[in-house]
């Protein structure tokens, strides 16, 4: 299979380690397929930690890293102060991407809606007093986190990470300018509604990710993913767009190094 020019703007390298493939694999094989670089996400203070760490001792193999507050967890107040502290320390990082995952999750329901809420808006101020692209998780919540970020229009940025929602909710994200990233379910046969959303979006607002080790694309799914798996899904972009495949590919990957760059989309 051909090597493409890629960037995996999503993975979990601690959890696909948790399922048994470890940290230097994933990492190794991911180098193997061709993949250029890739961002660690913090999902709570431990793994944000952890996330930073990785990115230095793997500094030559391009590991870039986030902070975040994941909103399927119950994250206490202690805690997320600890986070907050960790973002204002590392705004200066050069492998320091950006404020997620943050976000609304009301599928898992850990904590109440108001509570996700406040979390939300604190880490969104400080994305916005940094200059900071926010990394959004949003799960049957796309109506409230829709109207958080319009409070935020023209402030706040980043990406919709692991975009589950339909064309018309592609299209009002990324008017508010942000960009719209998918995963392996862009390959799912079934996923009409991302397919739709992939294939009408102006090129410049995509990203893809794996979001690994979940969301596996055919040919592996229901296996453990890894980062090496993203050129399927980049491979089932060039078959929903209009554009040839080389330009699709360098497009996602100059939009890839903006996004780690901490550059906005914007439609205006
Ligand atoms: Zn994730």
């Amino acid at each position: 299979m051909k090597n493409y020019k890629l960037i995996d703007t999503h993975c979990h390298l601690d959890i696909i380690e948790d399922q048994g493939l470890s940290i230097p694999d994933s990492i190794q094989k991911a180098k193997g397929s061709g993949l250029e670089k890739m961002v660690q996400i913090g999902i709570n203070y431990e793994t944000s930690v952890l996330s930073k760490d990785l990115s230095q001792k793997y500094a030559k193999e391009n590991i870039y890293y986030t902070i975040g507050c994941h909103p399927i967890y119950d994250i206490q107040a202690d805690e997320i102060e600890k986070i907050l502290s960790m973002i204002e320390k590392n705004v200066d990082d050069p492998r320091y991407v950006g404020v997620g995952e943050i976000g609304l999750d009301y599928y898992h329901k850990k904590s109440s809606p108001k509570s996700q809420m406040e979390t939300f808006h604190k880490f969104l101020d400080i994305s916005i007093k940094h200059k900071l692209p926010v990394i959004i998780h949003s799960r049957d919540a796309e109506k409230d986190t829709f109207q958080v970020l319009s409070e935020y229009k023209g402030k706040a940025f980043g990406v919709i990470h692991c975009f589950t929602y339909n064309q018309e909710y592609a299209h009002k994200f990324m008017e508010l300018g942000y960009y719209i990233s998918f995963s392996g379910i862009v390959s799912f046969k079934n996923a009409t509604d991302i397919h739709k959303a992939a294939a009408s979006l102006p090129l410049e607002s995509i990203l893809i990710e794996t979001d690994s080790p979940f969301l596996t694309p055919p040919p592996f799914r229901g296996k453990r993913n890894d980062p090496s798996n993203l050129k399927y899904i980049l491979e089932r972009m060039f078959s929903l767009r209009d554009e040839t495949n080389l330009e699709v590919e360098n497009r996602i990957f100059e939009n890839s190094i903006n996004f780690i760059q901490r550059k906005a989309y914007y439609t205006c």
